[in-house]
């Protein structure tokens, strides 16, 4: 879809039948029809026949889609609703973002996001999460809200590791870091990496590697994100093999725009582990009660929430439950957790609450956003369920030999990465 004919033309598939109306979160939340699948859709077809003008309100309700693609799941017309979103973005003039050039250069550069990690990492050490959330509570709550996100960022340590003399039997996977998961959650990289070592993986971490560009590609820009794929293609074009995406929002556009060419060797951990043998991760078989939460990406976006499912199911001493609407946005939605706190809270509150009666030792979830997202609720609320990745999961699982506990980020880890 690239100009208002494309866009009309997917926009007539919807027949309007209201059957999105009940699996949108905006809907539910504000009742207004404007916030609703079948409401942004008129809208579009508004703006692109040149009866509405692309003002505030008109942008308001757009951009309060939460990008989840529930409605998609649900249709009965297969109306394309995340390309729609993306495409009109893209037909529109995009807001003004003072910020896009320093965060364009952090997508783009490794050395930059390793400062930021760094600073991360000393804002933690500091304390200036403790000190911003107990200053936000008097005079600015918001800051005391946003604080809460800092306690759950653990970036990882410098990539490429140096290699270790194990031999590989299985083959060869690439990891691909991606910018979040690199600079908010190094113990899953490390995770990922010990599970596949222990079953006969060699794992490589492409150098040169960039940000899949999803961000760019959403708030419309193309090009942006176009260029970031084609560094990841030249990246990763020099290692065969499967390519190990471990956020299912990364992975849902590395398998498509993003993907310039590698889509079709991008996956997941949960189904690369799919048909295989886990004997020789020689699994603990303590009870352990697991909670999952299935987050839009991997549910409306990949399809592929069964995988994760399966995995936890194959755990010995596992038992697995779901978080009640998983079929739900939690509310992280990206950056919508901290731009658009009303309705990422709001979202997250009865997830919150079926959490604290379930009592779960271990929340699981595919996704790094929803993850910091539910965790800092979890926080909030006074609970200390801890929030993993699966591959953090499976690591805390593995023999005393290499287990990672839960709350360690920087063990090294037992694999030829390089
Ligand atoms: S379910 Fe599909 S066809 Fe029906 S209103 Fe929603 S988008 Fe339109
Ligand atoms: S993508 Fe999600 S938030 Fe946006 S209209 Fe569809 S169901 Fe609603």
């Amino acid at each position: 879809m690239t100009n208002s004919a494309d866009i009309l033309r997917d926009t007539d598939r919807c027949v309007k039948c209201g059957l999105c109306l009940p699996h949108c979160p905006t809907y539910q939340i504000n009742r207004n029809e404007g916030d609703s699948p079948r409401g942004r859709i008129t809208l579009m077809q508004g703006l692109m026949q040149g009866a509405l003008k692309d003002d505030a309100t008109v942008r308001r309700h757009l951009e309060g889609c939460l990008g989840c693609r529930a409605c998609e799941t649900v249709c009965p017309s297969g109306v394309p609703f995340g390309d729609l979103m993306d495409a009109t973005r893209r037909v529109l003039i995009p807001p003004p973002q003072p910020s896009g050039a320093i965060r364009g250069y952090l997508l783009s550069h490794s050395g930059a996001r390793r400062v930021a990690s760094g600073s991360l990492r000393l804002a933690r050490g500091m304390g200036l999460g403790w000190l911003a959330g107990h200053l936000g509570n008097a005079q600015r709550p918001g800051m005391a809200r946003n604080a809460t996100f800092l306690a759950d960022v653990t970036p990882p340590p410098r990539w490429p590791r140096t290699p270790s003399p194990v031999t590989a039997t299985r083959g060869t996977v690439s990891l691909f870091t991606g910018c979040t998961a690199e600079t908010f959650d190094g113990p899953t990289l490390e995770a990922a990496v010990q599970v596949l070592t222990r079953l006969g993986y060699e794992v490589v971490v492409p150098q040169g590697q960039v940000c899949c560009g999803a961000m760019d590609h959403h708030a419309g820009g193309v090009k942006d994100a176009a260029a970031l794929a084609r560094r990841n293609q030249a990246a990763f074009a020099g290692h065969e093999g499967p390519i190990l995406s471990l956020n299912s929002g990364c992975r849902v556009h590395l398998h498509g725009a993003g993907g310039d060419g590698l889509g079709a060797r991008v996956t997941g951990l949960c189904r690369l582990l799919a048909d295989l043998d886990l004997t020789p991760l020689q699994l603990v078989d303590t009870p352990l009660k697991v909670a999952f939460h299935t987050p839009c990406t991997l549910r409306h976006g990949l399809g592929e929430a069964d995988f994760m499912v399966a995995l936890l199911q194959r755990l010995p001493g596992v038992t697995d439950v779901a978080l009640p609407d998983n079929a739900f946005c939690c509310g992280g939605a990206g950056s919508r957790m901290l731009t658009d706190p009303r309705m990422a809270d709001q979202l997250l509150a009865p997830k919150l609450e079926a959490l604290e009666a379930l009592a779960p030792d271990v929340l699981v979830t595919a996704n790094v956003g929803c993850g910091l997202h539910l965790a800092a609720g979890i926080r909030r609320r006074g609970l200390t369920v801890p929030v993993l990745n699966p591959a953090r999961l499976m690591a805390t699982r593995l023999g005393p030999a290499a287990a990672i506990g839960p709350s360690s980020g920087h063990h090294p880890p037992q694999s030829p990465v390089r």
